[in-house]
């Protein structure tokens, strides 16, 4: 069982990250988050995974999976230790993580953890995702805690680690409304991904 951020001498060869999103569009919040979780959990790579359609937000519209998959590459240009898998869009939706892991736990192997990456929120409705016992067998679970109280250290249990992560308060409604206000992006996405919103003409009502 994973202990905390320590990787011991009997961790696997490997520990890869599985950072899962709409990314409509991929913003700075997520950049630093995904960045502080590799640095904390010392992941070897952070796979960035734009889901088709969340099983959450059923009824979002959404930008192209071609345009999303593009903003993502964007956004993770700066961190070596960052890639983008379009597994999910290449799956008809919705896109379930189980499957998702399934599917990297083949490509993988047994000598590589996998480490869903999920926000506090998601957690507390985790028991309601589709085989929710599956994921917790196939991956170690990172939950980001955005500055709750007493979350100095990430702490182990079940196949859980609480991960405190810097709160950022930037997120994609806010970059789209933004966008949709002809407001500057600079301070919310990366650059590239608001030369791309620019140039598609993302989100303007
Ligand atoms: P929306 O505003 O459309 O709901 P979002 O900003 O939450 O989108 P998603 O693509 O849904 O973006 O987020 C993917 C993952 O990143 C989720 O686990 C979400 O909790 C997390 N996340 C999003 N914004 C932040 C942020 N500012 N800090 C930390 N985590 C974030």
């Amino acid at each position: 069982m994973l202990r905390g951020a320590d990787r011991g001498g009997t961790s696997p060869a490997r520990r890869i990250g599985i950072f899962g999103g709409t990314f409509d569009p991929p913003h700075l919040g997520h950049v630093r988050v995904a960045a502080e979780v590799a640095d904390r959990l010392k992941l070897d790579r952070v796979l960035w995974i734009p889901a088709r359609r969340s099983p959450h937000k059923p009824d979002a519209e959404l930008t192209s999976d071609e345009v999303r998959l593009e903003m993502t590459r964007a956004a993770t240009g700066g961190d070596p230790r960052f890639e983008v898998s379009d597994v999910e869009l290449r799956r008809p939706e919705p896109s379930y993580s189980v499957d998702t892991l399934r599917a990297l736990g083949e490509r993988f192997g047994p000598g590589t953890e996998l480490v869903l990456i999920i926000g506090l929120d998601q957690y507390e409705a985790f028991d309601a995702w589709h085989e929710p016992d599956a994921i917790r067998r196939l991956a170690t679970l990172a939950v980001m805690d955005r500055g709750g109280a007493g979350a100095d250290e990430p702490s182990a249990g079940g196949g859980v680690i609480r991960v405190p992560v810097e709160r950022i308060d930037v997120s994609s409604t806010q970059v789209r409304a933004s966008a949709a206000a002809g407001a500057p992006l600079a301070e919310l996405v990366p650059a590239p991904v608001a030369r791309i919103i620019e140039r598609e003409g993302l989100y303007r009502r």
